[in-house]
């Protein structure tokens, strides 16, 4: 049955329709490959078997009557900070331990609307803060290439299920990287999307200026599959877009023969992996090789990127993660009073890293501190907005690594915050300036591990850079290299 598990979405339709299989046993076979595989990974935080069963065989029975749906009958699985009704949505967080929503979040119900099927909810860094999945409250995920080193986070749950073939697709979110950044660490391909073009309800905010949610897949294909089905406006999110949705897959056919790309140097600069340097510039010269045009161009405010993110990201958290505090959410523990009952709460509840980013946000908040940190981290960001403007009129989309690096050992980051932020350099300028962002493999290094290839596009492009992603996979094969680890 592995066969079936190592399916793309595509095939996995095709082979529905003609009958070959059915919903029912590519579900099972999921099933059963998450008891094999999943307790050497931990990428699911709860598996949903008898919701997947239920949602494939109604899958089966509509598929009879003739029903033809976007994603029908296909097993997927989604980042715990996805509000799902009745399922516990923890957001890898022991403050939200038990917590069951009464409601779906709306890329959840359109996923059920559309057809597919939950296999269950996926590991993350706690409330997604974090670059490797270390943060959660709950359990490490491994990264299936080896399973001594991270999965990349905060989305580590969701890139570690897409690799080890423990589901055909996953979501996750990004706030700063987290879902390029892992997909990169475990070689999958995945899109964080515009800001506004997928509806945040029911997304358990991080930074709500800065947090969209995408898909993971196995190729630019079916992220264009599932980013149809999740995209476009939603009226219960006033920051999501009325921009009519093209269809994704449709739009891959097109032609890339002439399209701009731009490779800023500044993401080039020291400090790359050699080999994850070597990758990118080959992957540029490939789609060169298949008719686009590569220039170099600068992005002046590159440097500016970090320490505006982690200001403005920081005080958003802040203020999104007031709400826990034992009353109106989260785990309470009683104390001797009131303030006491609140600080024991959100002393049990909240880990190191939450804590320290809520401190750092209520510091540059706060009277005094707020127009030399909070409003200046504003007005950097528009400059940061402007910049990517005026490189979208140059050039049709941007190329650069993911990551600086690949997957790093367990441990050894963590211990240095700083660190753990420096690996957040090349995708974090993206959120800021609300623009989209494909990652895609592009090879691998001295030790076996993927490399991540990162595509930027102006706001709503997202149908070239699929284009683009899918131009590239036609013509190269990493993405469809698997890890032996897990035979
Ligand atoms: N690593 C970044 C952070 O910790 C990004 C996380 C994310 O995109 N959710 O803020």
């Amino acid at each position: 049955m592995t066969e079936f598990t190592s399916l793309t979405i595509s095939r996995a339709l095709q082979l529905m329709r003609a009958g070959d299989i059915s919903a029912r046993e590519l579900t099972e076979a999921h099933l059963q490959r998450i008891d094999a595989i999943d307790p050497s990974i931990g990428a699911y935080l709860a598996v949903t078997a008898d919701l997947a069963r239920r949602q494939a065989a109604a899958a089966d029975e509509a598929r009879a009557a003739g029903d033809d749906k976007p994603l029908l009958g296909i097993p997927i699985a989604l980042k715990d900070v996805l509000s799902t009704k009745s399922i516990e949505t923890t957001c890898g967080s022991k403050m939200l331990k038990g917590y069951k929503p009464i409601f779906d979040a709306t890329v959840v119900s359109r996923l059920y609307e559309a057809g597919a099927v939950l296999l269950g909810k996926l590991n993350m860094d706690e409330f997604a803060m974090g670059s490797s999945t270390e943060n959660s409250a709950y359990f490490p995920t491994r990264n299936p290439w080896n399973l001594e080193r991270v999965p990349g986070g905060s989305s580590g749950g969701s890139s570690a299920a897409v690799a080890a073939n423990m589901a055909l697709a996953a979501l996750g979110t990004d706030t700063g990287g987290s879902i390029r950044q892992p997909a990169s660490f475990c070689g999958v391909s995945a899109i964080k999307p515009s800001y506004g073009r997928v509806s945040r309800y029911g997304l358990i905010a991080y930074g709500s200026s800065l947090d969209q949610a995408g898909p993971f897949a196995r190729t630019a294909e079916d992220v264009a599959r599932v980013l149809g089905v999740i995209a476009g406006h939603d009226p219960l999110d006033s920051t999501s877009m009325p921009t009519p949705v093209p269809d994704y897959v449709a739009g891959l056919r097109g032609d890339i023969r002439g399209l701009r790309i731009g490779l800023p140097r500044e993401y080039f600069a020291e400090g790359l992996q050699p080999e994850v340097e070597a990758a990118a510039r080959a992957a540029a010269a490939q789609l060169e090789s298949l008719g686009a045009e590569v220039v170099e161009l600068s992005f002046e405010h590159a440097d500016y990127c970090l320490p505006a993110y982690y200001i403005i990201a920081m005080a958003e958290a802040s203020a999104n993660l007031a709400r826990y505090d034992g009353l109106r959410f989260g785990a309470r523990v009683d104390g001797a009073d009131l303030i006491d009952s609140y600080k024991k709460t959100r002393g049990a509840g909240f880990g190191e890293e939450v804590k320290r980013r809520i401190m750092l946000g209520t510091y540059t908040l706060s009277a005094g501190y707020y127009d030399a940190y909070y409003g200046k981290a504003q007005a950097v960001r528009t400059l940061i907005r402007g910049e990517f403007d005026a490189m979208f009129e140059q050039v049709d989309a941007l190329l650069a690594p993911v990551a600086p690096t690949t997957a790093f050992p367990f441990g050894e980051v963590t211990q240095d915050p700083m660190r753990m932020i420096l690996a957040d350099v090349l995708t974090i300028s993206a959120n800021l300036a609300g623009i989209c962002g494909l990652s895609l493999p592009c090879g691998f290094d001295e030790d076996g591990l993927p490399i991540g290839l990162q595509l930027l596009g102006a706001p709503f492009s997202e149908e070239r850079l699929l284009r683009l992603g899918h131009a590239y996979q036609s013509a190269t094969d990493w993405h469809l290299r698997k890890p032996d680890l897990l035979g």
